[in-house]
């Protein structure tokens, strides 16, 4: 099976050869800017592994390559290494996570993982200093995105940043990610999407109004 890499024009010509899953909803953080809308005792609304190793089939078929694993956070549920053993047998895989729970037991389970060169662990982390992840994400969350991302590296796993660019008032610090490369070592790889002042406002000031929500 020939096993195709992230298109290296960034022309969007690969975008087809890519199978996105939302595996769930849930997540261990409540970040106010969430694009899924997850955060603590959000609504799982999971798939079941049968139903995702389906799409992967579905998926290798219409010869897609490129699995990426999403949610909220992914490592919450208990059937992401059956997932991702699946997909790895298979695909390239990426999951994409806040990397909180990557320690201990998941971390062992992680390691475990057949055709690890394969799989990419994108770990969201907002610039290179506290304040600005932490603003939207909670705080203490980026110490915990960087001590995850010591630990995958010392584990020789393939680590690529996610980094969300906030409003053009904390730009400056929040695009970027150097300081973090230099300091954690070998080479990641970063990608980054732009979240808009206005959708940060719409979303800050929802959290402030909504009854139900536990967000900042
Ligand atoms: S960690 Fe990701 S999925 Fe979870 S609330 Fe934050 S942005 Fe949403």
């Amino acid at each position: 099976m020939t096993l195709a890499h992230t298109n290296p024009q960034g022309d969007g010509g690969d975008l087809l050869h890519r199978l996105w899953i939302y595996t769930n909803y849930d997540c261990n953080l409540s970040c106010s800017y969430c694009v899924a809308e997850s955060f603590v005792g959000a609504e799982r609304n999971g798939l079941t592994l049968p139903q995702v190793c389906r799409l992967i089939d579905e998926a290798v078929t219409l010869e897609m390559t490129e699995l990426f694993l999403t949610g909220g956070e992914p490592f919450i549920l208990h059937d992401i290494f059956s997932m991702l053993h699946y997909g790895l047998e298979r695909m390239h895989v990426t999951v994409l996570s806040n990397g909180i729970l990557l320690k201990g037991q998941r971390l062992q389970q992680l390691k475990a993982l057949p055709y690890r060169e394969r799989l990419t662990v994108q770990i969201s982390l907002d610039g290179s200093h506290a304040s600005v992840h932490d603003f939207y994400r909670g705080a203490g969350s980026w110490q915990k995105a960087i001590d995850a991302i010591g630990r995958l590296k010392a584990e020789g796993f393939h680590v690529r940043l996610g980094t969300t660019q906030t409003p053009p008032r904390i730009a400056r610090i929040s695009l970027p990610c150097a300081v973090c490369i230099t300091r954690l070592g070998s080479p990641m790889t970063t990608t980054s999407s732009v979240l808009s002042s206005a959708a940060a406002s719409r979303r800050r000031a929802w959290q402030f109004h909504c009854p139900r929500s536990n967000r900042r």
